[in-house]
């Protein structure tokens, strides 16, 4: 059975175990064709898992994966009209920049002229802006254009579909960020599939069309960076993806209110899960204004303050309830308060979300 949809990569209830180990279990993915996905989770969720198995390196124990609407299993990596960039690049340090690029497309067969290899690897180097550097040996490149030398070596011979494994993870903030920008560019340029593991929710966040959240071996959410951030389906989702404060609380059944533990009554959130009984209530710290003089529904007192540039962050000690935290624009006079200030706190209620404890 072949799936009829325009999705790049299927995943029908795959599962993989190692032994008594269970990877992941019961995935059901599906990633648009063109599109630039990341898959976000916490160490040993299963991420890798899932990369390995795409790239035909790792078999499902149970389940269906699908490339271009055709089942894998079975096929072997070098069959399979991906490829994958690693975390450690994996470049060949005898050979010279240019003879790692070409290196994939020398493998095949039948082979292509020779003339054709030079032009595809000239075109590939240019495309990650290594124009001039074809006959650099490898130590003589600095971490982030060896970085290039593997994508350009990835994309050389036009898979359909880019896994990268952290791709990043080696490189320092600032040229880390550059390459984001980069990928994201070279990604729309070549309009293949992107699949990017990453545990750096904020790289998640910028560089990807939609995001994959997993937790322990499942998917947990996946949709458009702003949905995952504004509408997290999880208390798990969204404590990983962003700060969050939590504040335990009791749905009233059938009241259409929600009960903080320190005894103070909401009115329901819009976003609240759950019919009645012990329940968690999230929001962000820029969902939470700060009131200095007039009505608010908490009060605290100011215990830390950090600047950030261009906004604050308090941390504000509401008794019954613990800290919070508290984003404010810089510029907000009104927000900006000091250590050991008594201060209210309100809340947006669209912002707020309240899952089942
Ligand atoms: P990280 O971000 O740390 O790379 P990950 O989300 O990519 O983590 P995976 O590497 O996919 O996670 O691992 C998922 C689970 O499967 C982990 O519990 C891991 O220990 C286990 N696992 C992965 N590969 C093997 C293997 N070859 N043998 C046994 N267990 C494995």
């Amino acid at each position: 059975m072949t799936s009829a949809s325009t999705n790049d990569i299927e995943f029908r209830s795959v599962a993989k175990r190692y032994g008594s180990v269970t990877a992941v279990s019961d995935i059901n993915l599906a990633v648009p064709q063109g599109a630039f996905v990341a898959l976000l989770g916490p160490s040993g969720c299963g991420k890798t898992t899932c990369l390995r198995m795409i790239g035909g390196f790792e078999q499902p124990s149970e389940g269906m994966v699908y490339i271009g609407g055709q089942p894998m299993n079975g096929v072997p990596a070098y069959r399979r009209p991906v490829n994958m960039v690693f975390q450690q690049y994996a470049l060949f340090p005898h050979l010279d920049v240019e003879q790692n690029v070409a290196y994939g497309l020398k493998q095949m067969r039948p082979r292509a002229a020779t003339a054709e290899i030079v032009r595809r690897t000239q075109e590939a180097l240019e495309m990650v802006r290594l124009g001039g550097f074809g006959k650099r040996r490898i130590h003589e490149m600095s971490g982030g254009q060896q970085q290039r030398v593997a994508l350009a070596r990835a994309i050389v011979n036009k898979p359909k579909v880019l896994l990268l494994d952290e791709p990043l993870a080696a490189l320092d903030k600032k040229l880390r960020t550059a390459m984001q920008i980069e990928l994201q560019s070279l990604q729309r340029e070549l309009g293949i599939t992107f699949l990017l593991v990453t545990h750096d929710q904020e790289e998640a966040l910028s560089m990807s069309d939609l995001v994959c959240v997993m937790s322990t071996g499942h998917v947990v959410q996946m949709g458009p960076p702003q949905e995952i951030y504004d509408r997290p389906a999880s208390l798990f989702v969204a404590d990983f993806v962003g700060k969050t404060n939590r504040i335990a609380a009791t749905i009233e059944p059938g009241a259409g209110s929600v009960r903080l533990a320190n005894g103070v009554g909401l009115s329901k959130p819009a976003r609240a899960n759950g019919t009645g009984g012990a329940a968690m209530v999230a929001v962000r710290p820029e969902a939470i204004s700060l009131v200095r003089n007039g009505t608010a529904t908490l009060q605290g007192t100011v215990t830390h303050r950090i600047f950030l540039g261009s906004t604050v962050e308090y941390s504000v000690e509401v008794e019954g309830l613990g800290d919070f935290l508290v984003t404010a624009d810089r510029r907000n006079e009104s927000e900006l308060a000091e250590p050991g200030e008594r201060i209210g706190l309100n809340f947006d209620p669209n912002a707020m979300h309240v899952f089942p404890a």
